[in-house]
C-alpha cells in the first residue's frame, strides 16, 4: 500500500479512538513496519530504526505507540514464546488482506529466527470444520516450530 494510503487510515483510525492526532513518531513506527513487511520484529528493532530518523524518540514511546497502533489494528502481534519476545509486523489490514490473515508463520527452536509461509492450503479444512460442526471459520493462525535450513546444516 503507497504512502499516502497508510497515513489515511492511520488518520481515519485515530479519529475514531477519540480525536487523537497523526503524529510523526505514530507515523514513523508504522512506516518502518510497513517498509520490512514480512519481517517480524521486536520493539527494540523498531526501535533502532525509527531512533536513526528520530533520535529524540524513546524506547517507551514506541512501546506506546506498537499498543496503540495494535489497538487500531493496524499492526500484527505476534507471541512466539521461543525468546519470549514479542513481535510485531504491519496489519494485514494494510497488506492488502481483508479478513485473512497475512501469512503463517514457521519459527526456529535453535536462532529464533521466523519466516512466513504465505501458502495457504487451509480452505478444505475450513470447510470440513464447517460440516462437521456449524462452526464457520473466520480466520486461523498457524505457527510451525522446528529447525530452519541454516540450523539443519550446522547441525549435519
Ligand atoms: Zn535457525
Ligand atoms: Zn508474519
Ligand atoms: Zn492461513
Amino acid at each position: 500500500m503507497e504512502a499516502d494510503k497508510t497515513q489515511k487510515l492511520l488518520k481515519e483510525r485515530l479519529k475514531e479512538k477519540g480525536g487523537l492526532k497523526v503524529t510523526h513518531q505514530r507515523l514513523l513506527v508504522l512506516s518502518v513496519l510497513e517498509e520490512n513487511s514480512g519481517s517480524h520484529m521486536t520493539a527494540e528493532d523498531i526501535y533502532d530504526l525509527v531512533s536513526e530518523d528520530y533520535p529524540e524518540i524513546g524506547l517507551a514511546t514506541v512501546y506506546r505507540t506498537l499498543q496503540l497502533l495494535w489497538d487500531m489494528q493496524l499492526v500484527d502481534r505476534i507471541n512466539f514464546g521461543g525468546d519470549g519476545c514479542v513481535r510485531y509486523e504491519i496489519g494485514h489490514l494494510l497488506n492488502g488482506g481483508e479478513t485473512k490473515h497475512n501469512h503463517h508463520h514457521l519459527i526456529c527452536k535453535r536462532c529464533n529466527k521466523v519466516m512466513p509461509f504465505d501458502d495457504d492450503l487451509l480452505e478444505s479444512l475450513e470447510d470440513h470444520i464447517e460440516k462437521a460442526t456449524g462452526f464457520h471459520v473466520l480466520d486461523h493462525e498457524l505457527k510451525f516450530y522446528g529447525l530452519c535450513k541454516d540450523c539443519m546444516k550446522k547441525q549435519r
